[in-house]
């Protein structure tokens, strides 16, 4: 199988301590690369050392909606900065998260409407994260930009069918998570039909969110083979195509430049 791991947070703990492991088990999986994304100005910094030291590495860098009061004018010329680096490829993780309202809504639509100005002015996709804020987050984005496509991904797809729809047709790609394995998540698979085969991407979120057959444990790119499964059993395609696909869809989204 060929995998790209299209959102991942190599950085994060425990994973962090182990990614030469990680990456070594993932390899053998399959794995061609993944997109670590940053979810603070630390880690931005780390993410890009990470970049620098594995080759199968690729950084994007931005601040998470939980962190978006922390985001200052200072700190946004910082992260401007580092998107110059040729090791960036997205700007991510930020987005919108009206779940658990770690910062205000204010804060969030302050610091996600910069990072996608940022995302623009560098031609560089989003890497997007929305959690009941559905509408909220397309109403940003044209905002933003009117109906002017859009390029990046919703990271860990969730939500209404017509956020899906609506998403699609900004131009961005969807990206299912491990969480798409789960019992109880039919509303999520029949998510999955929608996205047209060109928008398909795949993740783990690891160290986060790992599918049903390795759950409760510590999660890492080398899991995305049991989402690729499921979305190969939804779509009646073979997990080799499904995995081809979604792996020329990421490299195509996230380019070196
Ligand atoms: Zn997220
Ligand atoms: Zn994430």
């Amino acid at each position: 199988m060929e995998l790209f791991d299209a959102h991942c947070h190599l950085d994060a703990p425990p994973l962090a301590k182990s990614v030469g492991e990680a990456l070594d088990r993932a390899g053998r999986a399959g794995l061609r690369g993944c997109l670590s994304a940053a979810t603070s100005l630390e880690s931005c910094h780390a993410t890009l050392a990470l970049s620098a030291q594995w080759p199968a590495v690729r950084a994007a860098v931005g601040v998470h909606p939980h962190d978006a009061d922390t985001v200052t004018d200072a700190m946004l010329e910082e992260i401007d900065a580092l998107a110059s680096d040729p090791r960036v490829c997205a700007i991510g993780e930020v987005g919108l998260d009206f779940y658990r309202n770690e910062s205000s809504r204010d804060g969030q639509f302050r610091a996600f409407e910069a990072f996608v100005r940022m995302g623009r002015r560098h031609r560089l996709p989003l890497v997007i994260h929305c959690r009941d804020a559905h509408e909220a987050l397309i109403a940003s984005l044209r905002r933003c930009g009117g109906e002017a496509p859009v390029r990046g991904m919703i990271h860990c797809a969730s939500g209404p069918p017509e956020f899906i729809d609506a998403a699609l047709g900004l131009g961005l790609s969807i990206s299912f998570a491990g969480n798409v394995t789960y019992p109880t998540a039919g509303a999520l698979r029949g998510l999955v039909a929608r996205v047209p085969d060109d928008r398909l991407l795949a993740e783990t979120d690891a160290p986060f969110l790992s599918p049903q057959p390795v759950r409760g444990r510590m999660n890492e790119p080398a899991h995305l083979v049991h989402t690729i499964e499921q979305l190969a059993n939804l779509r009646g395609a073979a997990p080799g195509a499904v995995a081809a696909l979604t792996c020329r869809n990421a490299q195509a989204l996230f380019e070196r430049h």
